[in-house]
């Protein structure tokens, strides 16, 4: 399959002709053609989106609505052929795709659709003197950038409120999973997208996306990725005054109490610590279990982990597919590597299997290691990978220490049937998302971001439609 970008409307090549390999990870293989697209490319989608958003931007919210709805419902009829592409690309299981990247994606496009047909804005009275009102206005062409884990699902994720809340955008999806992006691109051409309104242009980070990132035409960005990738982008952006959304990595704790329902938690944390390969950036990669239930729990964990089928990701039975690329997989064999030299101890897995007619592909057995102090590197930074460590601890105040201790500040998932603890614990974490006896509990008009260098600003609900906008007062004198 030869991609194509999308721009004005239209499906073209790139502008210099020039092609990226993409590779299917389940196998090794160089499978399509991306567009490896330049900052000549970028200029003709940013000269689109700017010509296109005055009709947009001024179009009545509930003609704007209704065209969403149309691509939701698009995204829901090719939900088949989308969870196929998603799989193959990304490497996850097929079941995966098809039960929450696809349906997510449609959900984000029906949910900020729906949204603006509900949003108000704000009156302060003066009494006697005056008044005051909020008007919310988009704010031009919008740059939204994705990573590879969750490709349609998290693309989506800003397109939508960019484009409900008025604004025109110029998106870029990862250069590693570019399928999905590419085949929205037909969706929103049948569902009568007006030209130029959404542009997908595909390329790699540091020639497409940075040319993104320092158009003069582009006022708000909003990023999900790396924090190396996010301090980079705000570096260029802080001189030209753009309005930034960071989603950025973590390290996220899940700390086990004694007293919490065993059964629910053992399941549970089987997948915070292993869905999607580990390669989502709220998956506990830190477990920190009260000492009293640590052997117990070591001991039942393991057992379940070793039972998670790895394998390719179409066979229904495969709980664990395979990691995005081939340099991802080296990177997460080298942190196993390095858990070892800091003095862990690899409970089970962290080694690159070899499924049988598949042997090239990118596959790493879900790995459990203990023995590791709260501040060693393997503790510290992001594997976003199949890795955990498991850590016993005494007190509440220990855990909470060793929780807070990195520089990520992204989730964190709390297990306890104590309900003044949980609260307690949940007030003291510094996270922007907690789950109390739960994990990846979605409701998506809440705020969804992190604290420290896990990002700047919130997505999610009314957040995401008011970062699209700018805040407006006008003053009454009556
Ligand atoms: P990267 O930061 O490498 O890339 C993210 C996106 O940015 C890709 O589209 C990439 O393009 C692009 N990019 C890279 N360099 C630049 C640049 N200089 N200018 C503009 N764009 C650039 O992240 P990954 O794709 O490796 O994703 C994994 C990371 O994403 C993890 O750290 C994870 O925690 C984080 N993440 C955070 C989430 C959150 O909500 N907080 C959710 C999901 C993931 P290309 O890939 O083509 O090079």
């Amino acid at each position: 399959m030869i991609l194509a970008n999308y721009i004005n409307g239209v499906l073209q090549p790139p502008v210099a002709k020039v092609y990226l390999d993409n590779f299917c990870p389940a196998t090794g293989e160089v499978y399509g053609k991306i567009p490896a697209s330049t900052a000549a490319d970028i200029d003709l989608a940013v000269a689109a989106a700017k010509e296109a958003f005055p009709k947009w931007s001024t179009m009545p919210a509930a003609k704007r609505s209704a065209i969403l709805m149309k691509i939701s419902e698009g995204i829901n009829a090719q939900r088949d052929v989308l969870a196929e592409a998603e799989s193959k690309d990304n490497g996850k299981p097929l079941w995966l795709a098809q039960k929450v990247d696809i349906p997510r994606a449609r959900d984000n496009f029906a949910f900020y659709a729906t949204a603006i047909l509900h949003d108000t804005s704000e009156t302060h009275d003066m009494g006697s003197a005056g008044f005051n009102y909020t008007l919310r206005k988009p704010i031009g062409v919008a740059a939204c950038i994705s990573p590879w884990n969750l490709p349609l699902y998290l693309f989506t994720w800003k397109i939508a409120p960019a484009l409900a809340s008025g604004n025109t955008v110029v998106a870029k999806p990862s250069e590693v999973t570019p399928a999905t992006a590419y085949l929205l691109s037909q969706i929103c051409i049948d569902a009568g997208l007006p030209p130029g309104v959404l542009n997908i242009v595909h390329g790699t980070g540091p020639d497409t996306g940075a040319a993104l990132i320092g158009h003069p035409d582009v006022p708000v960005i909003s990023f999900t990725g790396g924090t190396a990738t996010g301090a980079a982008i705000a570096r260029e952006a802080a001189p030209m005054f753009k309005k930034l959304s960071l989603e950025l990595g973590g390290k996220n704790p899940n700390i086990i109490f004694a007293d919490c329902d065993f059964d629910d938690m053992l399941q549970t944390t089987v997948q915070s610590s292993f869905a999607n390969q580990g390669q989502i950036c709220l998956c506990g990669s830190r477990i920190f279990v009260e000492r009293p239930i640590y052997e117990k729990f070591k001991t039942a964990f393991v057992e379940r982990v070793k039972q998670l089928k790895v394998g390719h990701p179409t066979a229904p039975d495969t709980k664990v597919g395979a990691l995005v690329s081939q340099p991802h997989m080296e990177k997460v064999l080298s942190y196993v590597a390095l858990a070892k030299a800091e003095g862990g101890t690899v409970l089970c897995g962290g080694e690159q299997i070899y499924p049988e007619g598949f042997e090239n592909g990118y596959y790493v057995s879900p790995a459990v290691i203990e023995g590791l102090s709260f501040d060693c590197r393997t503790n510290q930074e992001e594997i976003f990978g199949p890795v955990v460590t498991i850590t016993p601890f005494d007190t509440e105040e220990e855990v909470l220490a060793m929780a807070n201790s990195t520089k990520y500040g992204l989730a964190a998932t709390i297990w306890t049937e104590n309900l003044k603890k949980a609260h307690r614990v949940a007030a003291a974490i510094d996270s922007g998302i907690i789950w109390i006896n739960c994990w990846l509990v979605r409701d998506l008009r809440t705020p969804f971001g992190g604290m420290k260098q896990s990002g700047v600003g919130r997505e999610g609900g009314f957040e995401a439609l008011h970062f699209f906008t700018e805040a407006k007062n006008i003053c009454v004198k009556l």
